[in-house]
């Protein structure tokens, strides 16, 4: 008998229909012999609709309140769906982070899972009872609810399954899988069947929607297997697991396009010891993350500074880094929002050399210019001009061999 935590995200659940047909799928997991434990999103649009209530009677709703509120989407997921297993005979019962508990720390709208008290849920698992858990919710010590961040759920999903020690931890939702690139970008994208949870960090990272990163991170460091799968039917679904010696793996396994950022140039900085602590300092006091940096090699005492920061943080970064500049008698600072991050992952590539200049030709023959280069062990990223990016997305993707053969070939 298999212990299975089976998450399934809003998509899955946007009306009374699609419950019901979840449920039919949690009973026949069930009734399979398996022991299943089962956590919930909000409904599709639910907590859009929260926030948009909230944004509608304050600009800064207070945190503490504000997670109340979003809270409430997937208690009514998590009741609905103890109510649709109940109707088809599977017993069934709802739990919230304040029952169980679900401890996280302090920090409301983006908490960290500190603990998850297993004791309620082992018993409703040992009475042959599914526990329907509410995702995205925990209570802090001083017994406050708070939210794990948009797309949380998947995050308490791999919590409960370590707690749990349960075998698997399958993420259902409305794609059937990860792909190699965007299908929407990229036709001949194919489906993987197994990747690393270090391929899928790098790829949740970069703009690949279908896992929250700190899901896979806990996934990572407790070694749960996660599975994910669409609840829309289809047999495919791709395992996310550790580096297997036998592993046969590509150089190559996904191309991924981050439009999230943009650039920021200091041109004539003073080339001497400090500076990109000046700079960079007053950006980290206001909690805005610097990505790429690159600093040229100085000549005459000067130097340019460029480096990367998300686009929705442009303004605020804005005035803080002119003042610098004026500070440090710079000559110019230079804004550019029309980049993209296109960016080949590979848990190959430690053992492959020449990836880099493969990529690099691959866009040089493209015509596509190369603003910026940041590399990580398996991750080779290239910042250029956002009119490229798509064609930039198709371009590794055949260079690096991973479209699936045309149709009728
Ligand atoms: N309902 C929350 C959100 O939309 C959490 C989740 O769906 O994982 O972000
Ligand atoms: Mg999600």
């Amino acid at each position: 008998m298999a212990l299975i935590v089976q998450k399934f995200g809003g998509s899955s659940l946007a009306t009374p229909e699609h419950i019901i047909r979840v449920a039919n799928m949690i009973a026949a997991t069930r009734n399979g012999g398996n022991m299943v434990a089962v956590v919930v999103s909000a409904m599709s649009g639910e907590t859009d609709r929260l926030i948009g209530l909230a944004k509608a009677l304050s600009l800064a709703p207070p945190e503490r309140e504000y997670d109340a509120l979003l809270a409430t989407g997937e208690q009514v997921s998590a009741a609905l769906m103890a109510i649709a297993l109940e109707s088809i005979g599977c017993p069934a019962r709802s739990f919230n982070a304040l029952q169980l508990p679900l401890r996280t720390d302090d920090s409301h709208t983006k908490a960290r899972i500190l603990q998850v008290e297993t004791k309620l849920l082992l018993e409703t698992l040992e009475a042959g009872i599914v526990p329907v858990v509410t995702g995205f919710q925990g209570i802090n010590a001083a017994g406050e609810i708070t939210t794990l961040g948009r797309g949380g759920s998947d995050t308490s999903a791999v919590a409960l399954a370590m707690a749990l020690k349960a075998d698997l931890c399958e993420i259902y939702t409305d794609v059937d899988g990860v792909y190699t690139a965007d299908p929407d970008i990229c036709p001949r994208a194919r489906h993987l069947d197994k990747i690393t949870y270090e391929e899928m960090l790098e790829l949740a990272g970069l703009g690949a929607k279908v896992l929250q990163i700190r899901s896979v991170e806990l996934a990572q460091k407790y070694e749960v297997p996660l599975l994910v799968r669409s609840s829309f039917g289809g047999t495919r679904s791709t395992w996310i697991v550790k580096e297997e010696k036998d592993m046969e793996s590509a150089v190559v396994n996904g191309i991924t396009i981050d439009r999230s950022e943009a650039k920021m140039s200091i041109i004539g900085v003073p080339d001497r010891p400090g500076i990109a602590y000046r700079i960079l300092s007053p950006l980290a006091d206001a909690g805005i993350n610097v990505d790429m940096i690159i600093q040229n090699v100085g000549s005459a005492g000067q130097t340019d500074f460029t480096f990367t920061l998300p686009k929705a943080d442009l303004d605020k970064a804005l005035p803080l880094v002119q003042q610098v500049a004026r500070e440090i008698k710079a000559a110019d600072v230079r804004t550019d929002d029309c980049i993209v991050k296109v960016s080949a992952v590979g848990i190959g590539m430690k053992n492959h050399p020449g990836v880099a200049a493969r990529m690099f030709k691959a866009l040089a023959d493209e015509n596509i210019n190369i603003q910026m280069i940041s590399t990580s062990e398996i991750r080779i990223s290239c910042v250029i001009d956002s009119k490229y990016g798509e064609l930039a997305v198709r371009t590794l993707h055949s260079a690096f061999g991973l479209d699936k053969p045309e149709k009728g070939k």
